[in-house]
């Protein structure tokens, strides 16, 4: 599991992702950091990034993964990480990697 940052204005302008790929920790120390939102954040990019915008703040969530459909059972098993099938296929299905062996 990765993680992303995510900016989040309190206005209209659309949330931005800041960064992907992180660790949980890695996530966490991010938005513990005081440049990262808009009510502690003292430095020049983010004080101009206040008075344009309105208030923000990082947050951070568990990134999607791709998924593609079991040709059998249309289970969705990550795309780009077949080490985890076994936690996403129903072994009841014939496809399931440890079928038959
Ligand atoms: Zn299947």
């Amino acid at each position: 599991m990765t993680y992303e940052i995510v900016r989040f204005y309190q206005g209209d302008h659309p949330q931005e992702v800041i960064a992907t790929g992180l660790s949980l920790e890695d996530a966490k120390a991010h938005c513990n950091d005081p440049e990262t939102s808009s009510r502690t954040a003292t430095g020049a990019e983010a004080v101009a990034r206040t008075e344009e915008h309105g208030p923000w703040f990082d947050g951070f969530r568990a990134e999607a993964t791709d998924t593609e459909p079991c040709d059998e059972c249309g289970a969705e098993i990550p795309a780009d990480a077949p080490d985890m099938v076994n936690d996403a296929h129903d072994p009841s299905c014939s496809l399931y990697p440890t079928a038959g062996e």
